[in-house]
């Protein structure tokens, strides 16, 4: 191996792992987010649809405080398997009982999205009352990462990245590799109109059960599939962001997809369509408050400073706290 060919290599094998670090990559997270403002009504839309690309830009915020804050990573998943076996009756589904029955220190070590997820409901409700316009947008944006995170069945597995069973790096080959190379190509997104959700906290609980059911799945198709195929066709090089990275290829990614049957595009598209509907929910139970005077609102110096020291922050750490994935 030449000197340059051993830089690419190692260049190559270096971003194959550390862009492994965001949960359904940061293109997934901002088209999801994106996409959810279209299924919103006429009187929601007036302060979303102009503040849409923040919404799409402050998607991956979760991801990027997972650098800096110690708390952050279990807000992102919840290893449930950890609780026996489906439908993991031994957790109880509400905060208060499982925090009671197993600690929250404990709880924490496993994951808490489901719960999160309350936790930022109710604060965006809470911004819906008051009418604070950064509060609605920041909330909207951070409450749709967690609840895109809860739609990845990896997102819901110990086994998050086949480490317990030599697929290392199928995480982001599922949440980013796939919907980056077919999303625009091949996914319909197409959903119709947000809804009212009466209970959030049962509904979390089912998709975040669909994800765990779906694991199994997701990992037994990867190796099954990494069996038959022709080991040198499984990776391939290709450009991204300017770098020659080592990615699963075109073919392999391709026919990944194809036995999902259509996975990768259900779970996105239930994802958006829980979004669009919390932030409906949000606002109808703060009263449905008239947005229109918000909608020629900026983002305060405060703000600005907070979006920008989370930045620098992200791009100055060298890995993430907790888990990487
Ligand atoms: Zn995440």
């Amino acid at each position: 191996m030449s000197a340059v060919t051993r830089k690419i290599f190692l260049l190559s094998l270096c971003c194959f792992f550390s862009c492994r670090a965001f949960c359904w990559g940061f293109w997934a997270h901002q088209q999801i987010n994106y996409l959810a403002v279209f299924l919103l009504p006429p009187e929601m839309l007036v302060l979303y649809k102009p503040q849409i690309e923040f919404l799409k830009e402050h998607a991956v915020d979760p991801d990027k405080r997972r650098y800096a804050v110690t708390d952050e990573a279990p807000r992102h998943y919840l290893d449930i398997d950890h609780y026996g076996n489906y439908p993991y009756d031994s957790l109880p589904k509400k905060w208060s009982e499982a925090a009671e029955k197993f600690s929250e220190d404990s709880l924490k070590k496993y994951g808490i999205v489901p719960w999160h997820i309350q936790t930022m409901l109710a604060r965006l409700t809470k911004a819906f009352k008051e009418q604070n316009f950064s509060g609605i947008l920041k909330n909207s944006a951070e409450l749709g990462h967690y609840i895109a995170d809860a739609h990845v069945p990896l997102h819901a597995s110990s086994n998050h990245n086949g480490q317990l069973t030599g697929q290392k790096g199928i995480h982001a080959f599922w949440e980013s590799r796939i919907p980056e190379l077919l999303a625009e190509k091949e996914f319909d997104f197409f959903i119709g109109q947000a809804a009212y959700i009466k209970d959030p906290l049962v509904f979390t609980w089912n998709r975040l059960l669909e994800s765990a059911r779906a694991a199994d799945t997701v990992l037994l198709l990867e190796k099954n599939l990494s069996r038959s195929f022709p080991a040198d066709q499984k990776y391939s090089f290709e450009p991204r962001n300017g770098l020659i990275l080592k990615q699963f290829s075109s073919a392999f990614s391709t026919e990944y997809n194809r036995q999902l049957n259509g996975m990768v595009e259900r779970r996105m598209r239930q994802a958006i369509f829980a979004i669009a509907s919390f932030w409906y929910t949000a606002w109808v139970n703060a009263g449905q408050p008239d947005l229109k005077h918000l909608s020629g609102k900026t983002f305060s110096d405060n703000d600005q400073k907070e979006f920008d020291d989370l930045n620098k922050g992200w791009q100055a750490a060298a890995k993430m706290i907790g888990r990487e994935e």
